[in-house]
């Protein structure tokens, strides 16, 4: 009787294995169709500049408008994505989508310096560079408006591979950022070697636990510190409260974001959201 419980505790699992496989090459299906028929939106996250008081910048986030699971979350899709050889074709939808929101802004007198999160994934497939031209070119946004962010822990994957391709860019005038520094625990010897104008110091590190503060005002200090030795500018993401503002600014971050600042909105609340914030209104 053991045995025959234990043979369908097996087979009991491998049917939820094969269900699990099935939603899973189900919803790759779907995203492929979606990425194809306009279900992929971006939110647009404003980045304010600590010394102006200006927001002058903003993040590009890829979400799924799915029409029975409303809208997801990346972290929700792009796991099976890059499971299915579906970032790249994504990372060209965002690249397009993004540059053609950033041209239609300029066009219309709002100066907004856009970034776009890429994956690994783009690195390997060494078509990044490309992409990037060909959303320029098709758009009309000057590269100085566009930024390509990467996290560490993906810098790290391939760090010869991704120092040519960020040079490559850096050469056409789109700059790079280095995404959630601080997290990886990657070297910092490759680090400081990265063609990167920018670093965008982890949530972890500006969103400290309570009794922290310090140690976190340290951990940035230094991050601070090593980047303006490099020539680099630093980002405080992930800004939650008035304290931590305070602190990213004492401690010389160039930039902030953050939900106490905002949150990510469609590009159509963007205008009116910057007009209701005058920027003195900020400081
Ligand atoms: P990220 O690039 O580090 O983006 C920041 C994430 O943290 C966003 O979540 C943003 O909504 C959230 N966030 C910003 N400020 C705060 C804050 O003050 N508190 C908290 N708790 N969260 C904050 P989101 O949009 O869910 O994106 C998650 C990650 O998914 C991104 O992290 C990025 O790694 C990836 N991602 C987003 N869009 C794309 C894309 O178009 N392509 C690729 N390859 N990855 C993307
Ligand atoms: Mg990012
Ligand atoms: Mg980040
Ligand atoms: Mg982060």
């Amino acid at each position: 009787a053991a045995k025959a419980a234990g043979r369908n505790r097996v087979r009991l699992f491998t049917a939820d294995l094969r269900a699990a496989a099935q939603h899973k090459a189900t919803v790759a299906t779907e995203l492929r169709a979606a990425v194809a028929d306009g279900q992929l939106v971006l939110h647009y996250h404003p980045v304010l500049h600590l010394p102006s008081g200006r927001w002058t910048g903003v993040e590009a986030l890829v979400r799924w408008q799915h029409p029975r699971r409303g809208l997801l979350a990346p972290g929700e899709f792009l796991p099976t994505a890059a499971q299915h050889d579906l970032m790249t074709p994504i990372a060209r939808w965002v690249l397009r989508a993004a540059t053609r929101q950033a041209a239609a802004w300029a066009a219309a007198g709002l100066r907004l310096v856009t970034s776009v999160n890429i994956s690994a994934r783009d690195v390997a497939a060494g078509t990044l560079v490309a992409d990037v031209h060909e959303a320029l070119t098709e758009s009309g946004l000057p590269p100085e408006l566009l930024v390509v962010e990467l996290a560490e822990r993906s810098v790290a994957e391939d760090v010869e591979r991704t120092a040519a391709q960020f040079a490559e860019l850096r050469r056409t005038g789109v700059e790079v950022s280095i995404d959630d520094f601080g997290s990886g625990f990657s070297s910092l010897g490759q680090l400081v070697a990265m063609p990167a104008g920018l670093l965008k110091i982890d949530r972890s590190l500006i969103a400290y636990p309570e009794g922290r503060r310090s140690q976190a005002a340290a951990a940035i200090a230094a991050v601070v510190a090593l980047a303006q030795a490099c020539g680099v500018r630093t980002l405080a993401e992930g800004v939650e409260t008035p304290e931590q503002l305070a602190m990213a600014a004492e401690l010389g971050c160039t930039f902030a974001q953050g939900f106490h600042l905002a949150r990510p909105m469609p590009a159509g609340e963007l205008a009116g959201w910057l007009a209701e914030r005058a920027p003195s209104a900020v400081r």
